[in-house]
């Protein structure tokens, strides 16, 4: 039945003249066979076409994603640098606190940072994806570290806590602020002598000022001298803070205070001027722990 002759039958025109076009069962076959894979193929193409679709969007969504982590991990990177400088700032005020109460030194110095992130590699703001990686257990590791050294750092200011507690007139009494205002023009320490021009130590800072700027006590004491000893020094004032604590003021224009007063942190206590030994206004002071002159500016925490 199906290998019959066929007959195609195709209208030219209004006439009705016609052709006819016949055909064996099996080339009809054929005809019908190609038109189905055809359409076959058709539909396959067509799903293979939606499904690449789909594909690129979720490899934009997927793009998008991973740009989305890199900021963020940029951003993570530079909060991580801001809190290992406050942690290295309050260290360093940390080891300011223990020279100033005694406390044991050794202990302070152990834990230095190291290891940290350098900021140069996030300054292109580009990381290929391994180094992403490479940076997220980096911060990783770094992060532990931090979280260790933060620690250590609350258990050491715990120590001066409990060092302050017991001994609670200390801090007090203690040097802590600068005595006036100016600039500090010789350090402390070895220098060329402005008289000599020989090699000498200078037992504390000098801080030039205009005269009759005010100088106020750093910290609560007894004033155990005032006034001109003709040593060199001018016009002085001598403060008594406990311990073995000793701070003086030299070459005051005039001093405000008497001998056997008590003053407190911030009271005044002189005027700055250009008496003794000097080559211009400005204030000479000294902070001496038993007898022994150290460095001012370990006692100056503002
Ligand atoms: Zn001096």
């Amino acid at each position: 039945m199906l290998f019959k002759k066929y007959h195609i039958v195709i209208f030219k025109d209004k006439q009705g003249t016609c052709r006819k076009v016949g055909l064996r069962g099996g080339v009809f076959l054929l005809f019908i066979f190609l038109f189905a894979g055809m359409a076959a193929g058709n539909v396959f193409l067509w799903q293979r076409y939606a499904q690449s679709m789909k594909v690129e969007k979720s490899l934009s969504l997927a793009e998008k994603t991973i740009h989305e982590q890199k900021t963020q991990l940029l951003g993570l990177a530079q909060k991580l640098g801001a809190l290992q400088k406050s942690l290295s700032r309050i260290h360093d005020f940390d080891s300011k606190l223990r020279v100033m109460i005694d406390l044991d030194q050794d202990s302070s110095q152990t834990v230095t940072p190291k290891g940290g992130i350098q900021s140069e590699t996030f300054s292109n703001g580009y990381l290929p994806l391994y180094r992403q990686e490479l940076l997220a257990r980096k911060m990783h590791s770094f992060l532990k570290q931090l979280n260790v050294e933060a620690r250590l750092e609350e258990v050491k200011q715990q120590e001066i806590l409990a060092q302050l507690r017991e001994k609670n007139d200390l801090l007090e009494s203690t040097p802590s602020i600068w005595p006036t205002t100016g600039w500090v023009t010789s350090p402390f320490g070895w220098r060329t002598s402005p008289f000599t021009g020989k090699r000498e130590h200078h037992p504390g800072i000098d801080i030039s000022a205009p005269p009759g700027t005010p100088i106020y006590a750093p910290a609560k004491g007894k004033v155990i001298l005032s006034g001109n000893r003709h040593d060199g020094y001018g016009v002085q004032v001598k403060l008594y803070h406990g311990g073995n604590t000793v701070t003086r003021y030299a070459h005051m224009k005039r001093s405000a205070v008497k001998q056997g007063q008590e003053v407190t942190r911030g009271e005044l206590i002189g005027y700055v001027g250009n008496s003794g030994r000097s080559t211009g206004p400005h204030l000479h002071y000294e902070v001496r722990k038993a007898e022994v002159a150290v460095n001012p500016m370990k006692f100056i925490l503002n």
